[in-house]
């Protein structure tokens, strides 16, 4: 399983989309992979946006961090792959 085989973008990619649920600029936002302990700005992962929805991995180890998919009038957030994600609250008034 290599990610050379797919085309992602970074993290900033997935601005658009999670500023629907997020109120805050998440990708400034830091996380801690789950599988490997790396914890990095979010805008570092890998995105991968031709699957239906976001998917985020681990720049480090590959591994899934976030899984974002858009069903109708319902969005599903699933952020099992990182022991934590981090946000700066210093940017809200
Ligand atoms: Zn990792």
């Amino acid at each position: 399983m290599s990610s050379d085989t797919y085309d992602y973008l970074d993290g900033n990619a997935a601005a658009g989309e999670l500023s629907k649920i997020f109120a805050m600029d998440i990708t400034a936002a830091e996380g801690q992979c789950a599988h490997c302990g790396a914890t990095k700005r979010f805008a570092e992962a890998r995105l991968y946006m031709q699957c239906p929805g976001i998917v985020a991995r681990c720049a480090a180890c590959d591994h899934v961090l976030l899984r974002f998919v858009n069903v109708g009038q319902r969005v599903f957030l699933d952020l099992r792959g990182m022991t934590y994600f981090s946000l700066d609250t210093s940017q809200l008034q």
